[in-house]
């Protein structure tokens, strides 16, 4: 009786630990020089909640959105966000324009990403704007696209250790890894 509580007990935890181990394990493995980077430049605080960002992404799902159709957009509040994020930057700079959406059969919520030229994004959840790190829907277009270029730069400097910049780290990722673009 006590043996088989125990086993139960053992495969409980073993079930609780299980999502978490298997979604930090894919994180590693699908941008393993991008979270390398980041664990050696973020404090250790900083790279927990910015490792946390990337390992929501695999729980997305997005795909393009044609200008034609944007344009048109202005329905909910996701596409008027989205609307006002186009008419303020030139649209000769924006590359592509996501949607992306939680896995979720409740979720209803829809954001947008939009690639810029010269390795910035906009996401409307403005994350980047607010706390200064990147959001897990852009780890999700990385995923699909290779305009969606990764700098560690684009994390505010203040959640860096002390000392420590960017000279000695690969800072520019693509979805396949190092990317051989440069800043512009
Ligand atoms: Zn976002």
């Amino acid at each position: 009786m006590l043996a088989s509580e125990l086993q139960k007990s053992k495969y409980r935890d073993y079930l609780d630990s299980l999502p978490f181990n298997i979604i930090s394990l894919s994180a590693n493995r699908v941008f393993p020089r991008l979270v390398e980077s980041l664990k050696s430049v973020l404090t250790d605080r900083m790279f927990e909640i910015q490792k946390a960002e990337i390992d929501s992404c695999f729980e997305y799902y997005s795909s393009i959105v044609s200008s034609n159709l944007y344009s048109l957009y202005t329905m909910d509040m996701s596409q008027v966000a989205l609307k006002s994020v186009i008419e303020r930057a030139d649209l000769v700079h924006i590359k592509e324009v996501w949607e992306v959406q939680h896995m979720s059969t409740n979720s209803t919520s829809t954001n947008y990403v939009v690639l810029l030229k010269d390795h910035l994004h906009i996401c409307i959840w403005l994350l980047l704007f607010s706390e200064g790190i990147v959001c897990q829907h852009f780890f999700q277009i990385m995923l699909k696209s290779n305009n969606a270029i990764f700098s560690v730069s684009l994390i505010k400097s203040y959640w860096y250790q002390r000392n420590t910049g960017l000279d000695n780290v690969d800072a520019l990722f693509s979805h396949s890894g190092v990317s051989n673009e440069t800043m512009m």
